[in-house]
């Protein structure tokens, strides 16, 4: 009851796109009625959490953000939502997001932007970006609203709103979480992944997100190990690698200065610092921004005025007017900015300079993660190259958002682990946020790295 009430008297952050106070209530009476008959309890009974509104939830409408989905109540349950329900949670409601997941703040969002419930101290009052595109779910969790969400990370949208607010997020090894249900933005990197106030409660989720799916051909055919169990602050015997490359040009001494306690954190938990090199990193981005727009481009075809959501039929239209009319009016700007791109890039005369060059530069990204491997077990880098920072301070610049991702991008083209974990404040009284990266499957060395530096 107290989640309830919270949510809904924290409208001004514009967090939640729908409430579902209901859903949450019926798990807790659930729970409540196991306790009361002395059953033992689900791993997550009757714990209230918020849901990314980019998981097809059941009745309950699923927007992606998008004026395309409003209204779109799926007739079915994504995987991942219903494995948490499984495990005995409840919903509070349907978290706003970056539309289609494709932003960093949060603005792209048809439903308005969220606000941050963080605010710098040195007297700018300016409201600032959650991050994104999972800013909901962020600034749920960082105001205490939910004690757990969801979110989906395709080049950082865990990661880089978990950093923005001081919390701590999971993007889990490609495959670990199953796709089915999920609006898709860029199949070959999207995945699933909690956010919560710690490391323990992020693991705790995951367990009971992850698993194997037939109804995703991507989703990988392996238990789910026990992360929580495991969970030791231990690093005795490990080798942390320091990334040159991730040394960029104008990079805040504040962010240096995180990142060399991190380092020292780790040394005091027993591990052994190891200086490495990615030598492709530069190449991330712009690989980042070519794949995930081609495949962006390809995924939102599906909304053509017919089997979603909204439909424009002017006056005297054909089906081509009415294809291009509902899209128009459908998709925001920036989803519009990506589906052009996205299309130029896949088109016959461009697509060897552009997409095929990009995958080329995927598989050198990869590489570069599996040469790294050798001299280390675990990568330590910021997990982006600033603060929070206002809301309209980047959005009339696509460039300078993109560029927000520069660190979180290559573990996301490579599909390996990444979490974010608060690692302290700057001088305006910020959050700012360390990432571990680690090898393939190795969720249970990134959460211990991360709970040696919470
Ligand atoms: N900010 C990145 C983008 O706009 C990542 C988004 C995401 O991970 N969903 O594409």
């Amino acid at each position: 009851d107290a989640f309830i009430v919270k949510v809904s008297a924290a409208k001004q952050l514009n967090a939640f796109i729908v409430e579902t106070p209901e859903h949450a209530l019926a798990a807790a009476r659930e729970a409540d009625a196991a306790r009361a008959a002395g059953e033992v309890l689900k791993p997550l009974a009757g714990v209230p959490i918020g849901m990314k509104d980019l998981f097809c939830t059941k009745g309950v409408q699923t927007t992606a953000a998008s004026h395309m989905l409003e209204g779109f109540k799926p007739v079915y349950e994504s995987t991942v939502s219903q494995k948490l329900w499984d495990a005995g949670a409840g919903m509070l409601g349907k978290l706003n997001l970056d539309q289609f997941a494709m932003g960093s703040s949060n603005e792209t969002s048809y439903f308005g932007n969220v606000i941050s419930p963080w605010r710098r101290r040195d007297g700018g009052n300016a409201p600032l970006a959650p991050g994104g595109s999972s800013g909901g779910s962020s600034a749920a969790i960082s105001a205490r609203l939910v004690p757990a969400a969801t979110g989906t990370d395709t080049g950082g949208s865990i990661r880089q709103p978990a950093a923005f607010t001081g919390i701590s997020g999971i993007k889990p090894t490609y495959g670990r979480c199953s796709r089915w249900g999920v609006v898709a933005f860029a199949s070959s990197l999207d995945q699933a992944g909690p956010m919560a106030r710690d490391v323990r409660d992020c693991a705790i989720m995951l367990e009971a997100m992850a698993g194997f799916d037939a109804k995703d051909a991507t989703s990988l055919k392996l238990d789910v190990p026990k992360w929580e169990q495991g969970l030791s602050g231990d690093l005795r015997g490990k080798k942390i690698g320091i990334p040159k490359e991730y040394r960029v040009d104008g990079m805040p001494s504040e962010i240096e200065a995180l990142w060399q306690q991190g380092i020292d954190w780790l040394k005091d938990a027993g591990a052994e610092i190891v200086e490495v090199s990615l030598p492709h990193t530069q190449y991330a981005l712009p690989a980042y921004y070519i794949i995930a727009p081609a495949e962006a481009s390809s995924n939102l075809a599906r909304y053509d005025g017919v089997r979603y959501g909204q439909r424009e039929l002017p006056d005297g239209a054909n089906l081509q007017d009415m294809y291009a009319a509902t899209r128009a009016a459908g998709f925001g700007p920036e989803v519009q900015r990506r589906i052009l791109i996205g299309t130029y890039v896949l088109s016959a005369g461009f697509y060897d300079a552009y997409y095929t060059q990009a995958q080329k530069v995927r598989t050198l990204i990869a590489r570069d993660f599996e040469r790294a491997w050798l001299d280390c077990d675990l990568l330590l880098t910021p997990t982006a190259p600033s603060a929070a920072f206002a809301l309209g301070e980047k959005s009339a610049d696509p460039l300078a958002m993109y560029l927000n991702d520069v660190f979180t991008v290559p573990s996301s083209l490579a599909g390996i682990p990444a979490m974010s974990v608060p690692g302290g404040l700057d001088k305006a009284g910020l959050p700012l946020g360390l990432q571990i990266i680690g090898k393939p499957l190795d969720e249970q060395g990134v959460l211990n790295a991360g709970l040696a530096i919470e």
